[in-house]
């Protein structure tokens, strides 16, 4: 690890001025994906911009129709959390099942999504609920915020602050994990709203991605059986060493099948 200032502001103003006199110098939310980068001189930015002691970035809130939940809230939290188990479950479960406990206490709902790792289970939740990013600057809406591989909406300077999500008449998370890491091979997550269904998947490409087919074939009618015919091109999904496309391809169809399941049962689903 390369050497590299260290600072703690106690307001965003104060972190987005630090970040602008130094545009690569990094934020550090929990620290699980960025700390291992730069013992891996993966990444030698110049300074690190702690947002641990920025005050309201933690904890749950909610209102009639979303919760909002603020970017320093760990994933332990979230599984924790009473407001997101009672409202949505689904998103609760999805906590649950990141990494192991060292990580969930530690990694942050926005580290996750800032980051945007394409076997992150977060970013499946957040467009599966069509969420709201909440930034320094502006909102985003999750449909324009993933860009692929890594790569965000977010500006050069831009800090996260919350996302907030509407809360869904139904929503289910099913992920088959990589048995080394535990991140998905495939996490579909599936939410029924007034207005018709989302289905959401991470894992199985270079990012997250919505699966017209399925949601149009649920919209019609919210049962497994629906979508049990439908297998998704495996033309822009990913091989390496865990699985080919064809597998991950089939994965998609047995994963939103049981996160519809999850979503009828009210139960998390793995
Ligand atoms: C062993 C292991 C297993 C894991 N398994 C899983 C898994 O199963 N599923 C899963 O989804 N993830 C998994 N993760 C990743 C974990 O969820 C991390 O917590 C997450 O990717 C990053 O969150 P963080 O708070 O640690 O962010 P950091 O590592 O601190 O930051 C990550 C990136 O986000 C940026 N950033 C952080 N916060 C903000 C913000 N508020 N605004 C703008 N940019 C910001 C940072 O600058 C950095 O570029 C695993 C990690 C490890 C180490």
């Amino acid at each position: 690890m390369k050497a590299f200032a260290y600072h703690q502001p106690g307001q965003i103003p104060e972190a987005a001025k630090l970040l602008a006199a130094e545009p690569d110098s990094k934020l550090v939310a929990g620290g699980m994906t960025l700390i291992p980068t730069l013992k891996q001189r993966l990444a030698s930015p110049p300074a690190l911009i702690d947002l641990s002691k920025l005050p309201g970035l933690k904890g749950c809130t909610d209102n009639d129709a979303t919760i909002t939940i603020g970017a320093m809230t760990t994933h332990a939290e979230v599984a924790k959390s009473s407001l997101v188990r009672a409202r949505i479950p689904a998103l609760a479960a999805l906590a649950s099942q990141i990494g192991d406990p060292s990580v969930r206490n530690r990694g942050t709902i926005c580290g996750s999504v800032a980051n945007n790792d394409p076997a992150a289970d977060y970013p499946a939740g957040v467009l599966g609920l069509a969420a709201t990013i909440i930034t320094n600057e502006r909102e985003i809406a999750a449909d324009n915020f993933f860009r692929g591989l890594f790569e965000t909406a977010l500006k050069p300077g831009e800090i996260i602050t919350a996302v907030r999500f509407p809360v869904p008449l139904l929503a289910g998370y099913a992920k088959f994990k990589a048995p080394a890491s535990r991140y998905a091979l495939v996490g579909v997550f599936v939410a029924k709203f007034r207005d018709g269904v989302r289905v959401a998947v991470t894992g199985a490409g270079p990012g997250v991605f919505r699966v017209p087919p399925m949601e149009h074939a649920l919209s019609q009618g919210f049962d497994p059986a629906s979508i049990a015919a439908i297998r998704i091109d495996t033309d822009n999904l990913t091989s390496d060493i865990h699985a080919e496309a064809d597998y991950r391809a089939h994965l998609v169809t047995v994963m939103a099948k049981r996160a519809v399941q999850a979503a009828l049962s009210e139960r998390p689903a793995s």
